[in-house]
């Protein structure tokens, strides 16, 4: 006889759960409880007020997967905490805790690697290897607060992986998080970052989840984009835009435009001017462009732009928002995707 695979509770929803107790015989008061326990991340012995038969249940129907943190690295300069996570396969991702003075933000993975291709990110080097579950993703923010011992009040998708390549375990995910039952995290408190997969863009808008969308812009005409990120070849910065204005119409959220300096490649005042126009041209709402100094990657060659306040205040002066990113964490290698090389590379010698 084949055993039935086991259920990953920390991707149900309280309803869901209580529906498999009722079906195991139990009363369904109890999925509360045992609701309660798992979004702050304890199982087996540390449910207090479940009975050790139950829990033997449960350990016959459910699986209960936690991110172990393999390796933790702390910022001496500002707190910033970078977490290595192994999985239940023993894959490895990250996630950046940071302090701010309006709460803390993690920075969470979605994939394990990445197949987008984008010429300057560590995370697609080696390509993807598989998605995250609902779990997962909810699992780095639980393990962060449990190691923390701090709440976490804003999320980030902008670490390893792309949020909209895993479209629907991501929706999961942020119906999950934002449950009064669960985190209970506000969905205006999450921001997705996407390098920009149009059809997906068009259809987060439709979800009714007011989350904050970012894109990974980081060119100003098709040329650039193309060379740097590939999927700039299935849909254009002019078709991105279009679905950016679209995805604004629906949900009256601004979006964020991510914009990595590189030097030599899309760092020059004349490329703040076709930046600004560009924007202006598609976006009739204000958007607001977050300047990023470029991490350097060994492997990729590209350098990282001594033209970043000129190129902001360029841009401030033709009236297009602009915030240069804080580098936190940059004793400890935070910038995402290079942790888990690291690990690989170790493992692999
Ligand atoms: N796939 C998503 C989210 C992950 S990348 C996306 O593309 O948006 C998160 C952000 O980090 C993106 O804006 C990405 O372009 C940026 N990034 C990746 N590698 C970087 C590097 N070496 N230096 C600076 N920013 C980088």
């Amino acid at each position: 006889m084949t055993q039935s695979p086991k259920i990953d509770i920390l991707s149900l929803f309280l309803n869901e759960l209580e529906e498999k107790l009722l079906e195991m015989g139990e009363a369904k008061y109890r999925a509360k409880q045992i609701y309660s326990w798992i979004v702050k991340g304890a199982w087996g012995e540390e449910m207090k007020n479940i009975p050790l038969a139950l829990r033997e249940k449960l350990d016959q129907v459910f699986e209960f997967r936690l991110p172990k943190v393999k390796t933790k690295l702390v910022s001496k300069i500002d707190g910033t905490v970078k977490y290595l996570f192994e999985l239940i396969d023993g894959e490895c991702i990250e996630s950046v805790f940071m302090k701010y003075e309006h709460g803390n933000t993690l920075c969470i993975s979605s994939q394990v690697g990445c197949r987008m291709g984008c010429k300057f990110c560590a995370s697609t080097l080696a390509g993807r290897v598989r998605d995250l579950s609902p779990s997962e993703m909810l699992g780095q923010i639980i393990s962060a607060q449990r190691d923390t011992g701090e709440r976490v009040s804003n999320v980030v998708m902008m670490g390893i992986g792309e949020p909209l390549d895993n479209y629907d375990n991501v929706i999961r995910f942020l119906r999950l998080v934002s449950d009064e039952n669960n985190l209970n995290i506000g969905l205006r408190h999450i921001s997705l970052s996407t390098c920009g997969l149009v059809d997906k863009i068009e259809r987060l808008a439709t979800e009714g989840l007011p989350v904050t969308l970012s894109i990974s812009l980081h060119a100003y005409d098709n040329a650039t984009r193309s060379e740097i990120m590939p999927i700039n070849n299935k849909y254009s910065i002019e078709k991105l835009l279009e679905a950016c204005q679209k995805y604004f119409d629906k949900t009256g959220r601004r979006i964020s435009f991510e914009y990595t300096l590189i030097s030599g490649k899309n760092d020059t005042p004349e490329g703040a001017i076709a930046l600004a126009s560009l924007l202006k041209r598609y976006m009739k709402s204000a958007s607001h462009v977050n300047l990023i100094p470029l991490n350097e990657v060994k492997e990729t060659k590209l350098s990282t732009s001594k033209n970043v306040n000129i190129f902001k205040n360029k841009l401030l002066s033709l009236g297009i928002n602009a915030t240069v990113r804080r580098r936190l964490g940059s004793d400890i290698n935070a910038s995402c995707g290079q942790l888990r090389r690291q690990a690989k590379e170790g493992n692999n010698q």
